[in-house]
């Protein structure tokens, strides 16, 4: 709200009240005296009322001569037939008047007042969508800049990502110290781009770095920028470095640089003028800027790849760094700093769940952490148990329990056969990730059962016959019903895309088929989300290699397939036995079924 506006509202307010308020006081001043109504009486049959003016409820008048003082008068009326008898009696009597001044001030100022509000609140809700203050203020606003003095946050808070906290150790130092870094004329680097899948701890090393340094920390995120208005984000962008310089030395950090660094000229879907002006506007600050200031300049963001290379080039975003997704003792650093928030059982296997969780991001493993302790606390327990964990794991993998969702007997059947062929084939392929639960209870995501399976340790490099081992368990599923029923369900669907997938990899990406030998055809597109959507998946190879394609994978595919079918003949006691006790207990585990034990070799 423009701020002289509403200083005029309220002077209009407050003349209107003294105006009435000034009324009232004249109305009711000395030169007329009030007088009771008998008194009134009085003085008529005395003779000594010049004039009246009779109101409906009042009557004002004038004397003859000036009594106390007065020359007029004025007195509430009293009904007529009253006032015989009143007068017999000798009573003074007097009538009264309902005292007008509140309901009339109301009257006029509520709705007054009612518009007043109404209208605040609509140039608020206005002021907030865009961000700014007000439809006057294009491009004068205040950018929304969060400011924190003192983050809070210290290296000792991210776990796992040693070599991005090494990096960054330097940028500390610096703003420790920034006159004493110079010395032999090193130049610290302007910009430093944090770059890693979501979750992985980005905006936590940033403000970790400001708290380690004790530095004021301007964080303002890229996709903030998306205004309606041109013009609107590059003042923003002049804004936030005018306010960062000031408060030298400190940091400033834009979240999801992606949001307003792309590429330009990629996806050309409205607001590539005003996205233009903000990176250009980023550009000119960037280049307008001396490190030694004591401005240091932090970016994240998933998606390097589609970030426009004038913002990478040297003296801008001059240095990268990758922060990936933790390996297991990262897991288990990052398991252990978010598990000291919480009540835990000292006999809690730290290392048993970072193995249990690979891929898992930060931010994946500190949901972990709270969803186990929720389940703790609904069960009323006092520390979180490894029971906790693995329940909550499950939830965050296969869903929430759907104990409502009622098969038929035949389908619960299937499902019991379907999901012991996959833990069967587990157990008995060399190389596949041992069983850890079996389970036909109905999750919301994904499978009528799951199986699930802990890796014992990260894998950077996979073998063919691995790869094949992955399709043949995954199939299983399928070829358990197949041995069984005689007959398949669309229960495999899941499983059939990944088979394929990996299918298609060995083949396409990895050179792993004989005939089609070692030539790639399918590049990893894409960054840490996949693919981009503008970019179409483009094919660099003849017709008649993808026809070569399409054959090699269906062999893969049917050869994992006989694969797992002969797997199960051989085992057909052991399945017929697991699924039995599946449809029994509905989750079993290697300890209650031996079999799902994993055979080596
Ligand atoms: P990003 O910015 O990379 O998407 P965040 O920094 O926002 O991820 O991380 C989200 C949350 O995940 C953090 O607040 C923190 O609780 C947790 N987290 C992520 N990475 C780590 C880590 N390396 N150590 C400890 N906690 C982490
Ligand atoms: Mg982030
Ligand atoms: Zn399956």
């Amino acid at each position: 709200m423009d701020k002289r506006l509403q200083f005029n509202v309220w002077y209009f307010v407050a003349a209107f009240i003294a105006l009435t308020a000034f009324q009232y006081w004249m109305a009711s001043s000395s030169v007329t005296e009030r007088i009771a109504y008998s008194t009134f009486l009085q003085h008529l049959e005395a003779g000594e009322v010049a004039t009246v003016t009779v109101e409906p409820e009042q009557i004002r008048g004038s004397y003859r001569t000036p009594q106390n003082g007065n020359s007029y008068f004025v007195t509430n009326i009293v009904p007529e037939d009253l006032t015989d008898r009143l007068a017999a009696a000798n009573v003074e009597f007097d009538g009264t008047v309902q005292n007008t001044f509140l309901s009339t001030v109301l009257s006029w100022v509520m709705p007054l007042a009612l518009i007043f509000i109404f209208w605040m609140f609509l140039f608020r809700r206005i002021a907030e969508k865009q961000g700014m203050g007000g439809l006057m203020a294009v491009g004068k606003s205040k950018a929304k800049v969060w400011v924190e003095r003192d983050t809070g946050v210290t290296f000792a808070d991210v776990a796992g990502a040693d070599e991005a906290k090494a990096e960054l150790q330097e940028i500390v130092a610096f703003l420790k110290q920034p006159e004493t870094f110079g010395r032999l004329g090193a130049r610290i680097p302007k910009g430093i781009l944090l770059s890693g899948p979501p979750g992985t701890g980005k905006t936590l090393l940033a403000r970790a770095v400001a708290g380690e340094a004790g530095v004021a920390f301007f964080s303002i995120s890229g996709s903030e920028f998306v205004e309606m208005f041109v013009g609107v984000g590059a003042a923003r962008v002049r804004d936030l470095f005018e306010q960062a310089r000031k408060a030298a030395p400190c940091i400033i950090f834009i979240d999801e640089l992606d949001a307003l660094g792309k590429r330009r000229g990629i996806g050309g879907f409205g607001g590539v003028d005003e996205k233009e002006q903000t990176l250009n506007q980023l550009l000119a600050e960037l280049d307008g800027f001396d490190p030694r200031d004591g401005i240091v300049l932090l970016a994240a963001t998933n998606r390097p790849e589609i970030l426009d290379p004038a913002l990478m080039r040297a003296g801008r975003f001059d240095r990268q760094i990758v922060v990936d997704r933790p390996d297991k003792t990262g897991r288990a650093a990052i398991l252990r700093v978010h598990l000291k928030k919480v009540q835990v059982d000292p006999a809690l296997d730290i290392d048993a769940v970072a193995g249990l969780t690979p891929g898992f991001t930060g931010a994946e493993l500190a949901n972990l952490v709270n969803e186990a302790a929720i389940r703790a606390t609904r069960r009323k327990g006092e520390q979180i148990t490894m029971d906790d964990v693995t329940e909550a794991l499950e939830r965050v993998v296969a869903g929430m329990e759907r104990k409502g969702r009622l098969l038929n007997p035949h389908e619960r059947e299937t499902v019991a056969w379907h999901e012991m062929g996959h833990a069967l084939a587990a157990a008995n392929l060399p190389g596949a990730d041992p069983v850890h639960k079996v389970s036909i209870i109905p999750r919301t995501i994904g499978a009528l059962g799951y199986t699930l399976t802990r890796p014992t340790e990260d894998r950077f490099l996979i073998t063919r016959s691995e790869l094949e081992n992955r399709m043949v368990m995954l199939l299983a599923g399928r070829a358990a019903e197949d041995v069984h029923f005689g007959e398949v369900s669309t229960g495999a669907a899941d499983d059939l895309v990944r088979a394929t997938d990996i299918a298609r990899q060995i083949v396409m990406r990895f050179g792993m088929h004989p005939v089609l030998g070692q030539a790639v055809l399918d590049r990893e597109r894409g960054g840490h989300l996949g693919d981009d959507v503008f970019t179409m998946p483009q094919r660099d190879f003849s017709e008649a290699t993808a026809r070569e394609v399409d054959l090699a994978v269906r062999e893969a595919l049917d050869t994992a397939y006989h694969r797992a079918k002969a797997l199960l003949v051989d085992h057909h006691d052991d399945l017929a036995a697991g699924a039995a006790m599946l449809l029994e207990h509905e989750t079993i585990t290697p300890d209650d079924f031996p079999p799902l034990r994993k055979r080596d070799g």
